[in-house]
């Protein structure tokens, strides 16, 4: 197998998807789709798209990797949780003791610090075999609810959490996220003060538009939106406006975009609207990075956070995407529409890797 460019995602479920779903990654994607056929408990059942096998071929080598687990919240909530944050922090452990297991085997890497980022470039690089080398893997923290106290906070920091997005959808236990409104909570306000101590990088995707001008006013640390697209292209509070992009940018910040089909195209409507009908293309992914492109004046801000196991598989991704190492094709539609072969390597990886190298110097 040759080494394709290297694409750094900056948005993957990984453990989610084996200890909830039950997948397991190391195996081939037809063997994972063929293993739920006729399962109904999930939505995106037989289409997963994302298997670490697809990874490697499609040249994924670094990607940001989630643990997650929500809190239900009495008033709305959109997505079920947890009854307590104990029991969330807990189910954070098991994931991380699936990455462990992965470490074990092999199959992934956790990079901490500047030292581990340069060790997996020059792993993946020069690898002959890129189906035997580790994926390398940044922690991050989607939606804070298992953060029980800012003293599991600094737990999860020496477990290698390197992000964290305080809020997910709808209120969360610290940040109000997408589809609620309002700012942080005083915990919030507190975390947020941790998580500046702490030199974690701040994750501002999914916050509400309140909690958004709020993090970018009240901390002082790097900020990224992992997977993030745009409001101007699709209306809705999911997205971010330009105004919002554009601080961003000026915070120096990266944007990755995402491949969830609803957040490409508006008017998509979950179990109904297909790619086909849709007319969902790749192409419409790359409108998103290119939009933040244009805002920016350049190509340095835009990365790729595909979110692609994010609860829906190929009924809800662009219909030229069978897995995630049809990623691959992105370099080829920049460069056709006039990027030049440095911008697209910043953006399948080299912003993030930059700002990975900024953060931790
Ligand atoms: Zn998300």
């Amino acid at each position: 197998m040759s080494v394709r460019p290297l694409i750094f995602d900056a948005h993957l479920d990984l453990a989610m998807n084996a200890m909830e779903w039950n997948r397991d990654l190391t195996r081939s994607i037809l063997e994972l789709r063929a293993r739920e056929e006729g399962k109904t408990d999930k939505p995106d059942r037989a289409h997963g798209t994302v298997s670490l096998p697809e990874m490697r071929r499609g040249g994924v080598g670094i990607c940001v990797a989630t643990l997650i687990a929500r809190v239900e919240h009495n008033t709305y909530s959109p997505v079920a949780g947890w009854r307590s944050a104990a029991q969330a922090w807990a189910q954070t452990q098991g994931q991380i003791a699936w990455y462990r297991a992965m470490e074990e085997a092999g199959e992934l890497v956790q990079i901490r610090d500047a030292a581990g980022l340069e060790k997996q470039l020059a792993l993946w690089n020069s690898a002959e075999h890129v189906e035997r080398t580790p994926v390398g893997y940044i922690l991050s923290l989607e939606g804070a609810d298992s953060i029980v106290s800012m003293s599991h906070l600094g737990r999860a920091r020496e477990q290698g959490l390197r992000a964290i997005g305080p809020a997910h959808y709808g209120p969360g236990t610290y940040a109000n996220g997408t589809g609620a409104s309002g700012g942080f909570s005083a915990k919030g306000r507190e975390l947020l003060s941790k998580i500046d101590r702490l030199g974690l990088i701040l994750d501002v995707t999914h916050l509400s538009d309140e909690c958004f001008w709020e993090a970018l006013s009240g901390f002082h640390g790097p900020v990224w939106a992992s997977h993030q697209n745009c409001r101007a292209l699709v209306p809705g509070v999911r997205q971010f406006s330009d105004e919002q992009i554009k601080a961003l940018i000026e915070r120096g910040a990266v944007i990755g975009a995402a491949l969830d089909a609803w957040m490409l195209v508006p008017g998509w409507v979950r179990g109904k609207t297909t790619p086909q009908s849709a007319n969902l293309t790749l192409e419409n992914f790359v409108d998103h990075i290119d939009h933040v492109c244009q805002l920016a004046g350049d190509a340095r801000h835009a990365g790729i956070g595909s979110d692609l196991d994010g609860a829906f598989g190929c009924e809800q991704t662009p219909a030229d995407l069978n897995t995630i190492a049809d990623l691959a094709k992105i370099s080829g539609l920049l460069a056709a529409r006039g990027y030049k072969p440095n911008d697209v390597d910043c953006i399948a990886h080299g912003n993030f890797i930059n700002f990975l190298k900024r953060a931790w110097k």
